[in-house]
Protein backbone atom coordinates (compact mmCIF):
# COMPACT_ATOMS: atom_id res chain seq x y z
CA UNK A 1 0.00 0.00 0.00
CA UNK A 2 2.76 2.36 0.39
CA UNK A 3 2.63 5.35 -2.15
CA UNK A 4 4.78 8.42 -2.44
CA UNK A 5 1.86 10.55 -3.24
CA UNK A 6 0.49 12.56 -0.03
CA UNK A 7 -2.99 12.39 0.84
CA UNK A 8 -5.16 15.26 0.70
CA UNK A 9 -7.80 16.31 2.56
CA UNK A 10 -11.52 16.39 1.08
CA UNK A 11 -12.73 20.26 1.35
CA UNK A 12 -15.84 21.35 -0.13
CA UNK A 13 -15.86 18.83 -2.76
CA UNK A 14 -12.32 19.05 -3.98
CA UNK A 15 -8.86 17.29 -2.91
CA UNK A 16 -6.73 20.10 -0.72
CA UNK A 17 -3.15 20.08 0.57
CA UNK A 18 -2.54 21.54 3.60
CA UNK A 19 -1.47 25.62 3.55
CA UNK A 20 1.17 24.37 6.01
CA UNK A 21 2.42 21.96 3.86
CA UNK A 22 2.71 19.52 7.13
CA UNK A 23 2.50 15.74 6.73
CA UNK A 24 1.33 12.89 8.65
CA UNK A 25 2.74 9.58 8.61
CA UNK A 26 0.91 6.44 8.65
CA UNK A 27 2.74 3.45 10.07
CA UNK A 28 1.69 -0.56 9.91
CA UNK A 29 1.57 -0.85 13.65
CA UNK A 30 2.22 -4.57 13.12
CA UNK A 31 6.04 -3.37 11.87
CA UNK A 32 6.16 0.15 12.44
CA UNK A 33 6.55 0.33 8.61
CA UNK A 34 5.16 3.87 7.22
CA UNK A 35 2.42 2.66 4.75
CA UNK A 36 1.11 6.27 3.52
CA UNK A 37 1.47 9.91 4.13
CA UNK A 38 -1.54 12.16 4.17
CA UNK A 39 -1.32 15.79 4.36
CA UNK A 40 -1.68 17.59 7.57
CA UNK A 41 -4.59 20.07 7.78
CA UNK A 42 -4.47 22.82 10.65
CA UNK A 43 -6.49 25.74 11.37
CA UNK A 44 -6.78 27.24 8.03
CA UNK A 45 -8.64 23.77 6.56
CA UNK A 46 -10.98 24.28 9.59
CA UNK A 47 -11.70 27.89 8.16
CA UNK A 48 -12.20 26.45 4.35
CA UNK A 49 -13.82 22.98 5.43
CA UNK A 50 -16.39 25.01 8.09
CA UNK A 51 -17.27 27.79 5.61
CA UNK A 52 -18.32 25.04 2.73
CA UNK A 53 -20.42 22.90 5.39
CA UNK A 54 -21.92 26.43 6.60
CA UNK A 55 -22.44 27.90 3.54
CA UNK A 56 -24.64 24.44 2.73
CA UNK A 57 -26.93 24.73 5.69
CA UNK A 58 -27.28 28.72 5.22
CA UNK A 59 -28.49 28.13 1.29
CA UNK A 60 -30.57 24.93 2.88
CA UNK A 61 -29.40 22.75 0.50
CA UNK A 62 -29.68 19.25 2.43
CA UNK A 63 -33.01 21.19 4.54
CA UNK A 64 -34.54 21.84 1.58
CA UNK A 65 -33.80 18.02 -0.34
CA UNK A 66 -36.53 15.69 0.10
CA UNK A 67 -35.62 13.49 2.88
CA UNK A 68 -36.30 10.57 0.93
CA UNK A 69 -33.54 11.99 -2.13
CA UNK A 70 -31.04 12.64 1.21
CA UNK A 71 -32.06 9.08 2.28
CA UNK A 72 -30.99 7.72 -1.61
CA UNK A 73 -27.60 9.96 -1.00
CA UNK A 74 -26.64 7.91 2.03
CA UNK A 75 -27.57 4.84 -0.39
CA UNK A 76 -25.24 5.46 -2.77
CA UNK A 77 -22.54 6.48 -0.08
CA UNK A 78 -22.69 3.09 0.81
CA UNK A 79 -22.96 1.32 -2.72
CA UNK A 80 -19.68 3.33 -3.62
CA UNK A 81 -17.97 1.90 -0.33
CA UNK A 82 -19.87 -1.39 -0.77
CA UNK A 83 -17.90 -1.58 -4.41
CA UNK A 84 -15.00 -1.68 -2.97
CA UNK A 85 -15.74 -3.42 -0.14
CA UNK A 86 -11.73 -5.79 -0.06
CA UNK A 87 -10.05 -2.75 -1.00
CA UNK A 88 -10.75 -0.79 1.98
CA UNK A 89 -11.12 -3.39 4.37
CA UNK A 90 -7.64 -4.06 3.68
CA UNK A 91 -6.84 -0.02 4.18
CA UNK A 92 -8.68 -0.43 7.33
CA UNK A 93 -6.42 -3.72 8.56
CA UNK A 94 -3.63 -2.24 7.72
CA UNK A 95 -3.47 1.25 9.56
CA UNK A 96 -4.91 0.15 13.03
CA UNK A 97 -3.70 -3.03 12.96
CA UNK A 98 -6.56 -5.52 13.76
CA UNK A 99 -7.51 -8.50 12.13
CA UNK A 100 -8.65 -8.84 8.24
CA UNK A 101 -12.05 -10.58 9.62
CA UNK A 102 -12.61 -7.55 11.66
CA UNK A 103 -11.51 -4.80 9.05
CA UNK A 104 -13.83 -6.46 6.24
CA UNK A 105 -16.84 -6.47 9.47
CA UNK A 106 -16.09 -2.81 10.10
CA UNK A 107 -16.94 -1.63 5.86
CA UNK A 108 -19.61 -4.00 6.32
CA UNK A 109 -21.03 -2.05 9.55
CA UNK A 110 -20.34 0.95 7.85
CA UNK A 111 -22.74 0.35 4.92
CA UNK A 112 -25.35 -1.03 7.13
CA UNK A 113 -25.44 2.92 8.63
CA UNK A 114 -25.57 4.91 6.21
CA UNK A 115 -27.98 2.10 4.54
CA UNK A 116 -30.31 1.98 7.77
CA UNK A 117 -30.02 5.80 8.66
CA UNK A 118 -30.48 6.47 4.82
CA UNK A 119 -33.96 4.53 5.32
CA UNK A 120 -34.97 6.47 8.31
CA UNK A 121 -33.89 9.84 6.56
CA UNK A 122 -37.93 10.23 5.43
CA UNK A 123 -39.65 8.88 8.72
CA UNK A 124 -38.65 11.60 11.25
CA UNK A 125 -41.71 13.32 11.79
CA UNK A 126 -43.00 16.16 13.86
CA UNK A 127 -46.11 16.48 15.34
CA UNK A 128 -49.68 18.78 15.01
CA UNK A 129 -50.22 19.96 18.25
CA UNK A 130 -54.31 20.70 19.03
CA UNK A 131 -54.93 24.25 20.21
CA UNK A 132 -58.45 24.76 19.82
CA UNK A 133 -60.44 26.84 16.92
CA UNK A 134 -58.03 29.87 16.04
CA UNK A 135 -54.99 27.92 16.22
CA UNK A 136 -52.75 25.76 14.07
CA UNK A 137 -49.44 24.33 15.60
CA UNK A 138 -46.60 22.37 14.93
CA UNK A 139 -43.08 21.30 15.39
CA UNK A 140 -40.36 20.94 13.07
CA UNK A 141 -37.22 18.56 13.67
CA UNK A 142 -34.41 20.48 12.49
CA UNK A 143 -30.82 20.18 12.05
CA UNK A 144 -28.50 22.08 14.06
CA UNK A 145 -26.28 23.12 10.92
CA UNK A 146 -22.25 22.19 10.82
CA UNK A 147 -22.00 19.17 12.84
CA UNK A 148 -18.19 19.22 14.03
CA UNK A 149 -17.26 14.74 14.34
CA UNK A 150 -14.10 14.24 16.19
CA UNK A 151 -13.49 10.46 15.48
CA UNK A 152 -11.13 7.87 17.05
CA UNK A 153 -8.73 5.39 15.78
CA UNK A 154 -9.69 1.97 16.79
CA UNK A 155 -13.00 2.04 14.52
CA UNK A 156 -12.38 4.72 11.70
CA UNK A 157 -14.76 3.78 8.87
CA UNK A 158 -17.58 2.66 11.14
CA UNK A 159 -17.65 5.47 13.53
CA UNK A 160 -17.03 7.90 11.25
CA UNK A 161 -20.42 6.52 8.89
CA UNK A 162 -22.69 6.20 12.29
CA UNK A 163 -22.64 10.02 13.20
CA UNK A 164 -21.87 11.21 9.54
CA UNK A 165 -25.34 8.61 8.22
CA UNK A 166 -27.72 10.56 11.05
CA UNK A 167 -25.82 14.16 10.08
CA UNK A 168 -26.66 13.97 6.70
CA UNK A 169 -30.11 11.72 7.10
CA UNK A 170 -31.42 15.31 9.05
CA UNK A 171 -30.01 17.92 7.21
CA UNK A 172 -27.08 18.87 9.15
CA UNK A 173 -23.92 19.47 7.05
CA UNK A 174 -20.66 17.87 8.55
CA UNK A 175 -16.89 18.36 9.23
CA UNK A 176 -14.88 15.21 10.41
CA UNK A 177 -11.98 15.40 11.98
CA UNK A 178 -10.25 11.92 10.99
CA UNK A 179 -8.00 10.57 13.75
CA UNK A 180 -3.98 11.15 13.10
CA UNK A 181 -2.87 7.57 13.90
CA UNK A 182 -5.58 6.38 11.12
CA UNK A 183 -6.86 8.73 9.19
CA UNK A 184 -6.90 6.52 5.90
CA UNK A 185 -10.11 5.28 6.39
CA UNK A 186 -11.73 8.44 6.72
CA UNK A 187 -10.27 9.07 3.20
CA UNK A 188 -12.11 6.22 1.90
CA UNK A 189 -15.29 7.86 3.26
CA UNK A 190 -14.56 11.26 1.25
CA UNK A 191 -14.01 9.23 -1.69
CA UNK A 192 -17.19 7.28 -1.34
CA UNK A 193 -19.04 10.68 -0.44
CA UNK A 194 -17.45 12.46 -3.69
CA UNK A 195 -18.74 9.31 -5.93
CA UNK A 196 -21.88 9.08 -4.31
CA UNK A 197 -22.31 12.96 -5.69
CA UNK A 198 -22.81 14.31 -2.45
CA UNK A 199 -23.01 18.33 -2.49
CA UNK A 200 -19.71 20.05 -2.45
CA UNK A 201 -19.26 21.41 1.30
CA UNK A 202 -21.87 18.82 3.24
CA UNK A 203 -19.26 16.36 3.44
CA UNK A 204 -15.68 17.08 4.30
CA UNK A 205 -12.89 15.22 5.92
CA UNK A 206 -9.84 16.37 7.74
CA UNK A 207 -6.98 15.14 9.02
CA UNK A 208 -4.82 16.78 11.60
CA UNK A 209 -3.89 16.76 15.06
CA UNK A 210 -6.24 16.80 17.84
CA UNK A 211 -4.75 20.08 19.87
CA UNK A 212 -4.56 21.75 16.33
CA UNK A 213 -7.72 20.94 13.90
CA UNK A 214 -9.21 19.34 16.46
CA UNK A 215 -9.47 22.49 19.36
CA UNK A 216 -9.39 24.86 16.08
CA UNK A 217 -13.02 23.07 15.16
CA UNK A 218 -14.51 22.73 18.53
CA UNK A 219 -13.85 26.45 18.86
CA UNK A 220 -15.32 27.71 15.20
CA UNK A 221 -18.23 29.95 15.56
CA UNK A 222 -20.19 28.16 13.06
CA UNK A 223 -19.88 25.15 14.37
CA UNK A 224 -23.49 24.27 16.24
CA UNK A 225 -23.05 20.39 17.11
CA UNK A 226 -20.61 18.03 17.89
CA UNK A 227 -19.91 14.64 17.84
CA UNK A 228 -17.35 13.44 20.12
CA UNK A 229 -15.96 9.99 20.41
CA UNK A 230 -12.98 9.40 22.62
CA UNK A 231 -11.25 9.17 26.03
CA UNK A 232 -12.94 10.90 28.37
CA UNK A 233 -9.66 12.94 28.91
CA UNK A 234 -10.06 14.95 25.33
CA UNK A 235 -13.80 14.75 26.50
CA UNK A 236 -13.58 17.38 29.15
CA UNK A 237 -11.76 19.51 26.61
CA UNK A 238 -14.19 18.92 24.11
CA UNK A 239 -17.22 20.04 26.56
CA UNK A 240 -15.50 23.30 27.92
CA UNK A 241 -15.13 24.70 24.19
CA UNK A 242 -18.17 24.18 23.56
CA UNK A 243 -19.93 25.47 26.84
CA UNK A 244 -18.20 28.62 25.70
CA UNK A 245 -21.12 28.98 22.89
CA UNK A 246 -23.29 26.79 24.07
CA UNK A 247 -23.10 23.59 21.45
CA UNK A 248 -24.77 20.74 21.99
CA UNK A 249 -23.10 17.27 22.04
CA UNK A 250 -22.84 13.58 21.77
CA UNK A 251 -19.93 12.45 24.00
CA UNK A 252 -19.21 8.82 23.34
CA UNK A 253 -15.95 8.09 25.80
CA UNK A 254 -14.58 5.16 27.11
CA UNK A 255 -15.38 2.53 29.49
CA UNK A 256 -14.84 -0.23 31.94
CA UNK A 257 -17.36 -2.69 31.42
CA UNK A 258 -18.12 -5.74 33.61
CA UNK A 259 -19.83 -9.32 32.93
CA UNK A 260 -21.04 -10.43 36.31
CA UNK A 261 -20.95 -14.58 35.79
CA UNK A 262 -22.90 -16.50 37.92
CA UNK A 263 -22.06 -20.16 39.22
CA UNK A 264 -25.02 -22.09 37.16
CA UNK A 265 -23.76 -19.98 33.97
CA UNK A 266 -22.63 -21.46 30.96
CA UNK A 267 -19.08 -21.73 31.07
CA UNK A 268 -18.42 -22.00 27.11
CA UNK A 269 -20.03 -19.14 26.41
CA UNK A 270 -17.88 -16.93 28.86
CA UNK A 271 -15.22 -18.10 27.25
CA UNK A 272 -16.09 -16.95 23.91
CA UNK A 273 -17.39 -13.73 25.30
CA UNK A 274 -13.92 -12.92 26.82
CA UNK A 275 -12.39 -14.20 23.44
CA UNK A 276 -14.06 -11.51 21.31
CA UNK A 277 -15.09 -8.90 23.95
CA UNK A 278 -11.43 -8.93 25.90
CA UNK A 279 -9.38 -9.21 23.17
CA UNK A 280 -10.58 -8.67 19.56
CA UNK A 281 -8.56 -5.47 18.21
CA UNK A 282 -5.97 -5.82 21.06
CA UNK A 283 -8.75 -5.17 23.23
CA UNK A 284 -9.18 -1.66 22.23
CA UNK A 285 -12.86 -1.44 22.07
CA UNK A 286 -14.51 1.24 24.04
CA UNK A 287 -17.11 -1.19 25.12
CA UNK A 288 -14.69 -4.37 25.41
CA UNK A 289 -15.06 -6.70 28.45
CA UNK A 290 -12.40 -5.79 30.68
CA UNK A 291 -13.54 -6.80 33.96
CA UNK A 292 -14.91 -10.42 35.14
CA UNK A 293 -17.00 -10.10 38.35
CA UNK A 294 -16.89 -14.29 39.03
CA UNK A 295 -19.68 -16.15 41.83
CA UNK A 296 -16.48 -17.87 44.33
CA UNK A 297 -17.37 -21.30 43.78
CA UNK A 298 -16.28 -21.16 40.12
CA UNK A 299 -13.66 -18.72 39.93
CA UNK A 300 -10.85 -21.22 39.99
CA UNK A 301 -12.50 -23.46 36.99
CA UNK A 302 -13.36 -20.55 35.03
CA UNK A 303 -10.00 -19.25 35.49
CA UNK A 304 -8.40 -22.15 33.86
CA UNK A 305 -10.81 -22.41 30.93
CA UNK A 306 -9.58 -18.46 30.11
CA UNK A 307 -6.10 -19.65 30.13
CA UNK A 308 -6.72 -22.35 28.03
CA UNK A 309 -8.32 -20.51 25.60
CA UNK A 310 -5.79 -17.08 25.82
CA UNK A 311 -2.74 -19.34 25.61
CA UNK A 312 -3.84 -21.31 22.51
CA UNK A 313 -3.97 -17.27 20.40
CA UNK A 314 -2.29 -16.81 17.51
CA UNK A 315 -0.29 -13.24 17.88
CA UNK A 316 1.16 -11.45 14.64
CA UNK A 317 -0.72 -8.81 11.49
CA UNK A 318 -4.18 -8.54 11.04
CA UNK A 319 -4.14 -9.43 7.40
CA UNK A 320 -2.92 -12.71 8.89
CA UNK A 321 -6.08 -12.92 10.97
CA UNK A 322 -4.61 -13.61 13.98
CA UNK A 323 -6.39 -13.64 17.48
CA UNK A 324 -4.15 -11.12 19.58
CA UNK A 325 -3.27 -8.07 16.59
CA UNK A 326 -0.84 -5.29 17.59
CA UNK A 327 -1.67 -2.31 19.46
CA UNK A 328 -2.68 0.85 17.72
CA UNK A 329 0.86 2.58 18.94
CA UNK A 330 4.44 1.95 20.83
CA UNK A 331 2.61 5.00 23.16
CA UNK A 332 -0.67 2.59 23.62
CA UNK A 333 1.30 -0.32 24.31
CA UNK A 334 3.74 1.43 26.98
CA UNK A 335 0.39 2.69 28.60
CA UNK A 336 -1.28 -0.54 28.72
CA UNK A 337 2.77 -2.37 30.31
CA UNK A 338 2.70 0.17 33.13
CA UNK A 339 -0.96 -0.21 33.87
CA UNK A 340 -0.03 -3.90 34.25
CA UNK A 341 3.07 -3.23 36.20
CA UNK A 342 0.61 -0.53 38.65
CA UNK A 343 -1.66 -3.77 38.66
CA UNK A 344 1.00 -6.14 40.21
CA UNK A 345 2.21 -3.63 42.64
CA UNK A 346 -1.10 -3.32 44.44
CA UNK A 347 -1.34 -7.67 44.36
CA UNK A 348 -3.47 -8.32 41.30
CA UNK A 349 -2.15 -11.67 40.53
CA UNK A 350 -0.98 -11.98 37.09
CA UNK A 351 -2.48 -15.27 35.15
CA UNK A 352 -0.80 -14.73 31.59
CA UNK A 353 0.98 -12.11 29.83
CA UNK A 354 1.48 -8.37 31.52
CA UNK A 355 4.49 -7.87 29.46
CA UNK A 356 5.06 -6.45 25.76
CA UNK A 357 6.33 -8.84 23.22
CA UNK A 358 8.86 -6.64 22.71
CA UNK A 359 10.66 -9.64 20.51
CA UNK A 360 8.37 -8.83 17.64
CA UNK A 361 8.77 -4.94 15.63
CA UNK A 362 5.03 -4.25 16.04
CA UNK A 363 3.28 -2.90 18.68
CA UNK A 364 2.23 -6.39 20.14
CA UNK A 365 0.89 -7.05 24.16
CA UNK A 366 -0.56 -10.64 24.79
CA UNK A 367 -3.74 -11.10 26.46
CA UNK A 368 -3.05 -10.53 29.89
CA UNK A 369 -5.53 -12.02 32.67
CA UNK A 370 -5.31 -10.51 36.07
CA UNK A 371 -7.10 -12.24 39.00
CA UNK A 372 -7.77 -11.04 42.92
CA UNK A 373 -8.26 -7.78 41.44
CA UNK A 374 -9.63 -5.88 44.16
CA UNK A 375 -11.84 -2.19 44.07
CA UNK A 376 -8.52 -0.33 45.11
CA UNK A 377 -6.56 -1.52 41.94
CA UNK A 378 -6.27 0.68 38.83
CA UNK A 379 -7.22 -2.51 36.74
CA UNK A 380 -10.81 -2.17 38.47
CA UNK A 381 -11.90 1.37 37.88
CA UNK A 382 -9.88 3.13 35.09
CA UNK A 383 -9.76 2.29 31.30
CA UNK A 384 -6.89 0.81 30.37
CA UNK A 385 -7.73 0.24 26.90
CA UNK A 386 -5.78 -2.72 25.81
CA UNK A 387 -5.74 -6.69 25.58
CA UNK A 388 -6.38 -6.77 29.61
CA UNK A 389 -8.73 -8.77 31.54
CA UNK A 390 -9.19 -7.90 35.16
CA UNK A 391 -11.28 -10.92 37.37
CA UNK A 392 -12.37 -10.28 40.62
CA UNK A 393 -14.80 -12.57 42.63
CA UNK A 394 -18.09 -12.10 44.09
CA UNK A 395 -20.63 -13.78 46.73
CA UNK A 396 -24.17 -12.90 46.54
CA UNK A 397 -25.67 -10.82 43.61
CA UNK A 398 -26.04 -7.50 45.58
CA UNK A 399 -22.02 -7.51 45.72
CA UNK A 400 -21.93 -8.56 42.18
CA UNK A 401 -24.02 -5.45 41.34
CA UNK A 402 -21.86 -3.24 43.29
CA UNK A 403 -18.64 -4.39 42.65
CA UNK A 404 -20.03 -4.13 38.55
CA UNK A 405 -21.42 -0.37 39.46
CA UNK A 406 -18.26 0.64 41.28
CA UNK A 407 -16.89 3.01 38.88
CA UNK A 408 -17.15 6.39 37.33
CA UNK A 409 -18.05 4.53 33.79
CA UNK A 410 -21.03 2.58 32.61
CA UNK A 411 -20.90 1.88 28.66
CA UNK A 412 -21.38 -1.63 28.89
CA UNK A 413 -22.45 -4.19 31.11
CA UNK A 414 -23.37 -8.17 30.90
CA UNK A 415 -24.47 -10.76 33.08
CA UNK A 416 -24.09 -15.05 32.44
CA UNK A 417 -26.73 -16.93 33.81
CA UNK A 418 -29.70 -19.82 32.86
CA UNK A 419 -31.49 -18.31 36.13
CA UNK A 420 -33.47 -15.89 33.72
CA UNK A 421 -35.04 -14.08 36.87
CA UNK A 422 -31.39 -13.47 38.15
CA UNK A 423 -30.71 -12.29 34.50
CA UNK A 424 -33.39 -9.60 34.74
CA UNK A 425 -32.88 -8.73 38.11
CA UNK A 426 -29.41 -8.19 37.14
CA UNK A 427 -30.08 -6.30 33.93
CA UNK A 428 -31.93 -3.81 35.84
CA UNK A 429 -29.34 -2.99 38.18
CA UNK A 430 -26.01 -3.08 36.26
CA UNK A 431 -25.71 0.83 35.81
CA UNK A 432 -24.69 1.21 32.14
CA UNK A 433 -25.83 2.57 28.63
CA UNK A 434 -26.03 -1.35 26.48
CA UNK A 435 -26.57 -4.57 29.01
CA UNK A 436 -25.72 -8.08 27.24
CA UNK A 437 -27.07 -10.65 28.79
CA UNK A 438 -25.10 -14.32 28.08
CA UNK A 439 -23.05 -12.86 25.07
CA UNK A 440 -20.97 -9.77 24.58
CA UNK A 441 -21.19 -7.59 22.01
CA UNK A 442 -24.92 -8.43 21.69
CA UNK A 443 -26.29 -5.18 20.12
CA UNK A 444 -26.04 -4.03 16.60
CA UNK A 445 -26.51 -0.58 14.36
CA UNK A 446 -30.32 -0.69 15.18
CA UNK A 447 -29.90 -0.97 19.10
CA UNK A 448 -29.15 2.27 20.77
CA UNK A 449 -25.95 2.89 22.21
CA UNK A 450 -23.91 5.04 24.49
CA UNK A 451 -22.96 5.85 28.07
CA UNK A 452 -24.42 6.54 31.50
CA UNK A 453 -22.38 8.54 34.27
CA UNK A 454 -18.55 9.66 32.54
CA UNK A 455 -18.81 7.24 29.60
CA UNK A 456 -21.00 10.13 27.96
CA UNK A 457 -24.66 11.16 26.64
CA UNK A 458 -26.22 11.05 23.80
CA UNK A 459 -27.62 8.03 21.96
CA UNK A 460 -25.96 6.73 18.47
CA UNK A 461 -27.10 3.52 16.86
CA UNK A 462 -30.45 2.79 16.44
CA UNK A 463 -33.55 5.01 15.85
CA UNK A 464 -32.97 7.31 19.29
CA UNK A 465 -29.87 8.60 17.85
CA UNK A 466 -31.46 10.81 15.30
CA UNK A 467 -33.01 12.52 18.69
CA UNK A 468 -29.53 13.61 19.04
CA UNK A 469 -29.09 15.35 15.52
CA UNK A 470 -32.18 17.62 15.31
CA UNK A 471 -33.53 20.03 17.73
CA UNK A 472 -37.43 20.47 17.94
CA UNK A 473 -38.78 23.86 17.01
CA UNK A 474 -42.41 24.71 17.54
CA UNK A 475 -44.32 26.81 14.57
CA UNK A 476 -47.97 28.35 15.82
CA UNK A 477 -50.08 29.84 13.83
CA UNK A 478 -52.66 32.23 14.26
CA UNK A 479 -55.79 31.42 11.96
CA UNK A 480 -57.48 35.54 11.34
CA UNK A 481 -60.94 34.00 10.47
CA UNK A 482 -62.20 31.68 13.30
CA UNK A 483 -63.06 28.27 12.11
CA UNK A 484 -66.49 28.72 13.16
CA UNK A 485 -67.30 31.83 11.47
CA UNK A 486 -68.09 29.49 7.93
CA UNK A 487 -71.00 28.70 9.74
CA UNK A 488 -72.21 25.10 10.57
CA UNK A 489 -70.73 22.64 8.43
CA UNK A 490 -73.71 20.00 8.39
CA UNK A 491 -73.44 16.03 8.57
CA UNK A 492 -69.99 14.60 10.01
P1 LIG B 1 -8.59 10.51 22.21
O1 LIG B 1 -9.53 11.16 23.16
O2 LIG B 1 -7.13 10.61 22.47
O3 LIG B 1 -8.80 11.09 20.74
C1 LIG B 1 -10.05 11.04 20.09
C2 LIG B 1 -10.07 12.08 19.00
O4 LIG B 1 -10.02 13.37 19.61
C3 LIG B 1 -8.88 12.02 18.04
O5 LIG B 1 -9.32 12.27 16.72
C4 LIG B 1 -7.99 13.16 18.53
O6 LIG B 1 -7.18 13.72 17.52
C5 LIG B 1 -9.05 14.17 18.97
N1 LIG B 1 -8.56 15.20 19.90
C6 LIG B 1 -7.53 15.14 20.75
N2 LIG B 1 -7.39 16.32 21.40
C7 LIG B 1 -8.38 17.13 20.96
C8 LIG B 1 -8.77 18.46 21.25
N3 LIG B 1 -8.10 19.22 22.12
N4 LIG B 1 -9.82 18.96 20.60
C9 LIG B 1 -10.53 18.22 19.71
N5 LIG B 1 -10.20 16.96 19.38
C10 LIG B 1 -9.12 16.42 20.00
O7 LIG B 1 -9.06 9.00 22.10
P2 LIG B 1 -8.39 7.84 21.25
O8 LIG B 1 -7.16 7.38 21.96
O9 LIG B 1 -8.29 8.25 19.83
O10 LIG B 1 -9.54 6.73 21.31
C11 LIG B 1 -9.68 5.86 22.37
C12 LIG B 1 -10.79 6.30 23.29
O11 LIG B 1 -12.01 6.43 22.57
C13 LIG B 1 -11.06 5.29 24.39
O12 LIG B 1 -11.28 5.96 25.60
C14 LIG B 1 -12.33 4.60 23.90
O13 LIG B 1 -13.07 3.98 24.92
C15 LIG B 1 -13.05 5.73 23.26
N6 LIG B 1 -14.06 5.27 22.29
C16 LIG B 1 -15.40 5.43 22.59
C17 LIG B 1 -16.37 4.95 21.71
C18 LIG B 1 -17.85 5.07 22.00
O14 LIG B 1 -18.65 4.89 21.10
N7 LIG B 1 -18.25 5.36 23.23
C19 LIG B 1 -15.98 4.33 20.52
C20 LIG B 1 -14.63 4.19 20.25
C21 LIG B 1 -13.67 4.67 21.15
Amino acid sequence: MASTEVIKNYIDGSWQDSSSGGRIEVDDPSNGEVIAVVAEAGPEEVQLAVAAAHRVFRDRVLIDMHPYDRGRMLFRIADALDARVEEIATINCVETGKAMDLAYGEVQTAIRYLRYYGGLADKLEGRSIPRGANLVDYTLRSPFGVSAQIVPWNGPLELTARSLACAIATGNSVVVKSPELAPLSGIEMARACETAGVPAGAVNVLTGYGQTVGQALIEHPDVRHIVFTGSAATGRTVLKAASERIVPCIMELGGKSAAVVYSDADLDSVVEAVRIGSFLNAGQNCNNLSRLLVERSIAGELLQRIKACVDGFSVGPGRDNCHITPMISQKQRQGVERACQTAISQGAKVVTGGTALAERSGYFMPATVFADVERQSNLFKKEVFGPVLAVTTFDDPAMAVDLANDTDQGLAAGVFTRNIDRALWTADRLWAGQVYVNGWYVGGVETPFGGVKQSGYGREKGQEALDGYVQTRNVGITISAPRDSFGQSGAV
